[in-house]
């Protein structure tokens, strides 16, 4: 091993030893908030609390068995406006459906509809009609009756416990849920992100951050294989459905040279059916991404020859949800996520690191 692999590995180890001697609750700030919604509320009014609060996701509490009932995240939105493109004709459906009702739509994104256009309706009901038939009856069933179990955690277990289920589960968020002492019920204490959990990683290990000088392209980090692209005239419903089919949460936006304008995230699909008009997602991806919030921190980027430890920097720095990987003349050439920078850190050169998606 070279010095600088020994060093990159010194550097990991230090990083999974604070992440096992540290807590969820050690993420959290001193003082937060948190918005818990109940299960009975209806879709419609859960866009606007999100939207005007600033957040993009929610716990949901089960009032009827005082338990949590997962969460809310845009990909319930995503699985809405699935179920909304197969289904068009029970659109005032749509409008009645409460949080409970979105757990069931879970099977929706697993009928892919082949391209958003005027004819689809009728393909869809000519093509897939055995499909139809089963959705709408797991749907009405899904109405009314218990989410399914989510992942969770406990917010004193180790926080490299909370991220290692968030990479296999392949969540993005994890609820804390404690149990009350005195009534022996649940309690949502918060969630965490994996932002979050970068950041804190980034903020607190500069000693062990700074070993890492492997650059991205030796050490493989992202993807660079089938990138999933779109253009500014693409449709809303076009990118969903791209992001959907390749259970992805982010696509960048390219032109006809492949050179990269911006980045359309799943988050960017709440404001575009708040107003519950869902003619808007048939709005270019250039209109949608206008109706960001005036303080979105804009999009970060990197090359392959820039080192881990530098990401680091920027983790500590900004807002990074995502780095797109670009040439000397902002060419796309890969996509970091997240979860693949927090997958290494966690599982380089272990079993693991070849089996998690
Ligand atoms: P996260 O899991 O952090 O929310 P994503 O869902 O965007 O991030 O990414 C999941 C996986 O897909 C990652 O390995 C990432 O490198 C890859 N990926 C992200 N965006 C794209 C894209 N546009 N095309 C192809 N692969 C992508």
């Amino acid at each position: 091993m070279s010095p600088v692999d020994e060093e990159q590995m010194l550097g990991l180890k230090g990083l999974r030893e604070f992440l096992r001697v540290r807590t969820s609750y050690d993420v959290l700030p001193l003082s937060f908030r948190l918005i818990v919604l109940d299960n009975d509320l209806l879709i419609k009014k859960s866009l606007n609390i999100l939207v005007q609060n600033g957040i993009v996701s929610a716990p949901l509490w089960d009032s009827h068995n005082s338990r949590f009932a997962g969460l809310l995240t845009s990909t319930d939105y995503i699985n809405l406006i699935q179920y909304y493109c197969q289904f068009p004709d029970q659109v005032d459906k749509v409008e009645e459906f409460r949080l409970s009702s979105l757990r069931g739509m879970t099977l929706a994104p697993q009928v892919p509809y082949a391209s958003v256009s005027v004819g689809y309706q009728n393909k869809l009901k000519n093509d897939r009609a055995a499909d139809v038939l089963v959705l709408t009856t797991d749907i009405e069933k899904a109405i009314g009756v218990l989410p399914l179990e989510t992942v969770s955690v406990h917010p004193s277990e180790p926080l490299y416990e909370a991220c290692s289920r968030m990479l296999k589960s392949r969540a993005r968020r994890i609820p804390l849920i404690d149990i009350d002492d005195e009534t022996n019920r649940e309690t949502i204490v918060s969630v965490i992100t994996q932002y979050r959990i970068l950041k804190f990683i980034a903020v607190n290990t500069e000693p062990h951050t700074m070993l890492l000088k492997r650059t991205v392209r030796e050490i493989g980090l992202g993807t660079y294989k089938n990138l999933i692209t779109a253009k500014m005239s693409d449709t809303v419903l076009d990118v969903i459905n791209q992001m959907v089919v390749h259970n992805i949460s982010a696509v960048p936006v390219v032109d006809k040279n492949n050179v990269v304008l911006n980045v359309f995230e799943a988050v960017d699909v709440i404001p575009c059916i708040k107003s519950g008009v869902y003619d808007e997602l048939t709005f270019s991806v250039g209109e949608a991404l206008c109706k960001r919030a005036d303080d979105f921190p804009g999009i970060y980027t990197c090359q392959e020859d820039d080192r881990l430890e530098s990401i680091f920097t920027t983790l500590r720095q900004s807002r990074v949800h995502r780095l797109v990987v670009i040439d000397d003349n902002w060419h796309l050439k890969g996509m970091i996520s997240l979860s693949d920078i927090l997958k290494y850190v966690l599982f380089y050169g272990e079993e693991e690191y070849a089996t998690i998606a």
